[in-house]
């Protein structure tokens, strides 16, 4: 059995004051004795914060990104021992804004993997195709790509624990969900892609969905057998739409 997994990913969003708020109304809501795990991704800057705010409750606080160097001239960058001294269990790689608007290479991406796994952190690796890729059909093929470059460099045992986010870039943001059915044929092939090197570490991934996901629609697709939760971005700042969703993911 999989726990199901709810992240939300804030983005470059809040203020001190404003997350305050939104955690506050985040553990009053949260079941005492949830069956899902759930975490909240903040900007850097909020990290100590807000995982002083929510120590004790169960909510697990992640980063959006992490430097792929231990230590040293890395202007603007921040480590995975810095993360973990801050309060982070998680952290985010290779989010498709990353990818794109940062030009985060799949061998950066595997290499900052690699980083938070080796220290301690729980890496959530994003995977997706763009619009364009989708219309060429080649969602698998990028899909494969960008986790075997993870795998080559980390080794499949590093998914034993690690999270895997399938996010399609065109469903980011946009307010256009992938449709169940196409959520499922990809994580189905993502577990198949880590089921090549090691079935049973493969059977026990975690596979999110993101891109999109509302409370109106997080249970038509957390239904999905291959579905374990999701990385929520936009829902994520409200905190009854983000209640419901992951209420969505308990209800599996
Ligand atoms: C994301 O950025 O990870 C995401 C899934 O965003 P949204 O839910 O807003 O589409």
């Amino acid at each position: 059995m999989r726990r199901p997994f709810v992240a939300g990913n804030w983005k470059m969003h809040g203020t001190r004051a404003e997350n305050a708020v939104l955690i506050e109304a985040l553990l009053l809501g949260l079941p005492a004795q949830p069956s899902v795990d759930i975490a909240v991704c903040p900007p850097f800057v909020y990290l100590w914060e807000v995982a002083r705010l929510v120590k004790g409750s169960g909510l697990g606080v992640g980063a959006q990104s992490v430097c792929a160097e231990p230590v040293g001239a890395f202007t603007g960058e921040a480590s995975a021992t810095m993360l973990k001294d801050v309060g982070c269990q998680y952290v985010i790689v290779g989010h498709s804004e990353r990818r794109g608007i940062f030009k985060e290479t799949d061998a950066l991406v595997a290499r900052k993997f690699l980083a938070a796994h080796s220290h301690g952190l729980i890496p959530i690796l994003c995977v997706g195709e763009t619009l364009e890729e989708r219309e060429r059909g080649q969602m698998a093929e990028v899909v494969s790509r960008q986790l075997r470059a993870v795998l080559d460099v980390a080794g499949v045992e590093a998914m034993r624990t690690a999270v895997v986010a399938y996010e399609p870039v065109w469903a980011i943001g946009t307010g256009k969900n992938a449709s169940p059915a196409q959520a499922q044929e990809a994580h189905a092939h993502i577990r198949a892609e880590v089921a090549a090197r090691d079935a049973k570490i493969a059977a026990a991934l975690r596979v999110l969905y993101g891109g999109s996901v509302k409370a109106t629609n997080a249970r038509e697709i957390f239904a999905m057998p291959d579905v374990d939760g999701g990385l929520i971005g936009g829902a994520s700042l409200k905190a009854d739409e983000f209640l419901k969703i992951c209420a969505a993911a308990q209800a599996h």
